[in-house]
């Protein structure tokens, strides 16, 4: 993409309606702009990473066999009659009536929905267990939509839901789940530490939520230090037993504000951390709360009639693209990780008048898309400091620049936008690398 036709409209000053970072540089660096209050149109910047963000969770929920459809944003009221929740939600609930007076809502989460299409087409224990998830825009109405698009009202998530004929089968897919979303945040260059989430009214150990831990984070935790260095995204063979894993993994103490411990927490004494955290995702067994209520039946093995045990599992895919931003970024900018980068590399044309500086670039930036590397490239005319605050600020994994004192030695400076190392290298070179 050549800058100067990307739609890129960066601001110089800092927005002062921005209190924390990651919702200051999103809108610096031209990636929303806010509809309404929590609601936000995603300009190609943004959208281009809400999109990697989207594809990574989704090749980690296929890999556990959990298979995409896509449910409406609009659904009728009655479906949650059904389930007995549309007097209950409460006011985040968006309530909508169609031209004949029915009632509808805009959805705040799908457990109704996809209980409802599940009792229409699954009868047979041979159907189970079954894995259905999709990624689709919610709504809720926040009391207090802040930071940008961390707490949005209008808001993009993958949610999933699981099957199964009884309470051992919601466990391994409970489990399947709890070790892809540890997979799926390592992916994005994060660390999100599981821990304990209150049950509800089912009460047990299965219901988890998925912090990464940031100042700036809404949720107050505490956990045992060494959570803080784990290796939490280990090579696991997902067809085997889950479970003596996943006791090991939440064999620490970690724990968000309602399930916080003193007694524990005195006894962990110096090993005590207590921090504040982004909450990225929230896994949840719920038994046969909504299969029982909607009516979903399947038939057992022995004929007999079972009520199937359902879990749901969330990832905040919007939220996700603030948190990353809060993890990883300096006092220029951005700093994105590589599997989410909008671009893998920033290409700098430092004298676009030069005609030599431009053939350069221009064949560089074709090679480098001849081998399917995502490039950006600055063929602007404007001054070098501009560019490249720009491109700190945008941050892009790798920046190359090209002028013509450095070309005319065949080399060229590529720096790493993390740590700010440059290098002088040939153009083969550079080549390689980015292919590498
Ligand atoms: P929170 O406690 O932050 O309000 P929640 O527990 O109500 O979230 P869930 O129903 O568990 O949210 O939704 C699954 C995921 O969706 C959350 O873990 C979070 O990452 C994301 N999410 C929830 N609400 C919002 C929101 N208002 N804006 C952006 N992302 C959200
Ligand atoms: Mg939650």
């Amino acid at each position: 993409m050549r800058l100067s036709r990307y739609f890129l409209p960066t601001l110089k000053e800092n927005p002062s309606e921005a209190e924390i970072v990651s919702h200051r540089l999103m809108l610096r660096a031209g990636m929303i702009r806010q509809s309404s209050a929590g609601i936000y149109s995603w300009l190609p910047l943004g959208y281009n990473v809400l999109k990697k963000i989207e594809q990574i969770v989704r090749e980690e929920q296929n890999a556990i066999g959990c298979q995409e459809l896509v449910m409406p944003t609009i659904q009728p009221a009655d479906l949650w009659r059904e389930s007995g929740r549309y007097d209950v939600y409460g006011p985040e609930m968006l309530r909508i009536k169609d031209r004949h007076e029915r009632d509808m809502l805009y959805g705040p989460t799908n457990e109704e929905q996809i209980t409802e299409i599940f009792a229409a087409s699954v009868r047979s224990y041979r159907d189970l267990p079954k894995l259905l998830y999709h990624i689709q825009w919610k709504f809720r109405d926040e009391v207090r939509p802040r930071f940008g698009v961390m707490r949005g009202r209008e808001f993009l998530m993958k949610d999933a839901y699981s099957f199964d004929m009884d309470a051992a089968g919601a466990r391994r897919s409970y489990n399947k789940m709890f070790i892809s979303y540890l997979k799926t945040y390592e992916r994005m260059g994060l660390t999100a530490i599981p821990m304990a989430a209150d049950t509800g009214p089912i009460g047990g150990d299965m219901s988890h939520e998925f912090l990464i831990l940031a100042d700036t984070g809404e949720s107050e935790i505490a956990c045992h230090g060494k959570c803080l260095e784990m290796d939490w995204a280990k090579d696991i063979d997902l067809d085997g037993d889950l479970q003596p894993i996943v006791d090991d993994l939440t064999s620490r103490y970690a724990a968000t504000d309602e399930k916080r411990d003193p007694e524990v927490e005195k006894a962990l004494g110096d090993d005590l951390v207590t921090a504040r955290g982004i909450e990225v995702g929230h896994i949840f067994y719920f038994g046969t709360k909504y299969s029982e209520a909607m009516r979903a039946r399947v038939t057992s093995e022995d004929g007999d009639e079972v009520v199937p045990e359902m879990g749901s599992y969330g990832i905040g895919v919007s939220r996700l693209v603030g948190a990353i931003i809060e993890a990883s970024h300096d006092e220029n900018g951005i700093i994105w990780p590589d599997a989410v980068a909008p671009f893998a590399i920033g290409l700098v044309n430092l004298k676009v008048h030069d005609e030599d500086c431009r053939v350069a670039c221009d064949e560089t930036y074709a090679k480098l898309q001849a081998e399917g590397v995502e490039v950006l490239y600055d063929d602007r005319d404007t001054r070098a400091g501009v560019k490249f605050a720009n491109m700190d600020l945008i941050g892009l994994p790798w920046q190359l620049v090209i002028g013509p004192r450095n070309l005319k030695n065949g080399i060229v400076e590529l720096k790493r936008r993390a740590t700010g190392e440059r290098e002088e290298l040939s153009f083969d070179s550079v080549l390689a690398k980015m292919r590498g």
